[in-house]
């Protein structure tokens, strides 16, 4: 049974020579995160076109995911690159403050000393610095250091409890979004969206930005802001999917209550339809060690039995000395957790009418093929949605979605327990059939003659959203 839980992994330094792309792409990545907070627009320019080359070469689709930085607010460099911070010491935060000191520090957001009164406490190094603020003077936010340590050059402040008024997107993710539209990222990421219209402004950007190439990537919402949590809903229906950015969004709301909304998450995408990724340190150690540890392997398997669509490597991809052994070890404990995934399929339909006939379909296809022990499910899908919805349930067998548009197939890449393959199926029904019949058959090996499927289409052939039949098949020999 192969994996259904999908990877994405974040390339850099240490991921972007085509000797190592490859290799992590071999262990099991499914989609390559951008990261827009590092390096210029050329880099990624260049990383994207190795992807693509690299996927090619292994005769596979990968989704690219763009990733923005957004409003992340950060101190500003320091005179010696770093400060040691004590405990009970005063700290101010100042925009004026050109150079960095035990005293002082820079701020690239002038408008923090606004968002901030004396009482709030800001979290700098996600979460491993802490300061009181005691007063706001003019453009000085003057702290009493709480927890201490090294701070060093750029390093990421938020305030506990959320309520930073910067905008979700910058005048740089402006510019990225133009960039990740020219090399036709698959997705993309907004980080700090406040609410659903942070998410239908991004939208809105990139459709305009992706136009000479007709082309609209999947919009995924990092929840990482205090605020986002209510708006939850609001932000799902206008996106295709959400991150659980536990990184930053555990310093907003404090590290305990993640697990909790790390589950709830899940699950309202996926009741919504809504597309999930797991993020940041999944398997942090590996970025310094060859293996991980109980807890890493532990969290990816909660992440799995939760029901995400993928879990996401960060650093230990990006940075770190291990990135084929991080994902070779996170697809195996994907895999492993799988095997104890609970099936309710059954409870999923009680109470629910459908409305359209594809939706309808594809859920027929997959209580059909449940029930009746069928190796594999098959649909025959331009835009891909027949295969999202089959992939909201928990099924044990594989959903293989062939789509004749390659920008399908790739944004297909993150959906869970969907194989998407390309197929230019002929408009002529039967024909299309049997060469989809052929595909799985022959070249990839995914049924062999005896086994039955259920195969979905719609006819005429070729229409997107027009599923609206439902074949049950064993291969025959030929
Ligand atoms: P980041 O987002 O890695 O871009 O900060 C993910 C997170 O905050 O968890
Ligand atoms: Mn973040």
């Amino acid at each position: 049974m192969p994996r259904a839980t999908k990877i994405v992994a974040t390339i850099g330094p240490a991921s972007s020579s085509p000797e190592v792309l490859e290799r992590i792409l071999r262990a099991g990545v499914d989609v390559v995160r951008l990261n827009f907070s590092h390096g210029k627009a050329q880099d990624h320019i260049d990383r994207a076109r190795l992807v693509r080359d690299t996927a090619a070469r292994l005769g596979r689709e990968v989704a690219i995911m763009a990733d923005l930085q957004g409003p992340k607010i950060r101190v500003g460099k320091f005179e010696q690159g770093k400060v040691q911070l004590e405990a009970g010491q005063p700290f101010a935060l100042d925009a004026s403050c050109e150079l960095g000191n035990s005293e002082c520090a820079g701020l690239d957001y002038k408008d923090l000393p606004r968002d901030v009164r004396a009482g709030d406490r800001l979290l700098l190094n996600d979460g491993l610095i802490v300061l009181a603020v005691e007063a706001v003077e003019g453009s000085r936010i003057a702290t009493r250091v709480v927890v201490g340590g090294e701070l060093s050059n750029n390093k990421g402040i938020n305030k506990q409890g959320g309520g930073l008024s910067a905008p979700a997107l910058t005048a740089k993710d402006m510019d990225d979004i133009r960039t990740a539209m020219a090399f036709q990222a698959d997705y993309l990421a907004v980080s700090f969206p406040k609410n659903a219209t942070d998410m239908e402004l991004a939208r809105q950007l990139a459709n305009v930005a992706g136009e000479p190439w007709g082309h609209k990537p999947g919009l995924i919402a990092k929840i990482e802001r205090a605020e986002a949590i209510p708006e939850l809903a609001a932000i799902l229906r206008v996106s295709d999917g959400i991150m659980v950015a536990r990184g930053d969004l555990a310093v907003e709301v404090g590290n305990a209550a993640v697990p909790a909304l790390q589950k709830r998450m899940i699950r309202m995408a996926r009741d919504m339809d809504r597309l999930t990724i797991t993020a940041t340190q999944m398997m942090e150690s590996m970025i310094t060690n060859a293996v991980p540890t109980r807890a890493e392997v532990s969290d990816v398997a909660n992440a799995v039995l939760d029901g995400t669509d993928a879990v996401m490597l960060s650093a230990e991809t990006a940075a770190g000395k291990y990135p084929v052994e991080t994902v070779e070890a996170m697809a195996s404990v994907c895999v492993e957790a799988e095997r104890f995934e609970e099936l309710k399929l059954e409870g999923d339909f009680v109470d629910k009418t459908f409305t359209r006939i594809d939706q309808s379909i594809a859920m027929a296809a997959l209580f059909t093929a449940h029930h009746l022990g069928c190796k594999a499910i098959v649909a025959l899908t331009e835009s891909g949605s027949t295969a999202l919805w089959m992939s909201r349930h928990r099924v044990r067998m594989p959903i293989y979605a062939l789509s004749p548009q390659v920008g399908s197939v790739r944004r297909m890449a993150l959906f869970r327990n969907v194989r998407p393959l390309l197929l230019h199926f002929p408009s002529d029904r039967d024909e299309a059939l049997r060469q989809a019949e052929t595909l799985l058959v022959q070249q990839h090996q995914a049924l062999d003659v005896g086994d039955s499927y259920a195969i979905t289409c719609g006819e005429p052939i070729g229409a997107p959203g027009g599923t609206n039949m439902l074949k049950l098949v064993r291969v025959a020999a030929r």
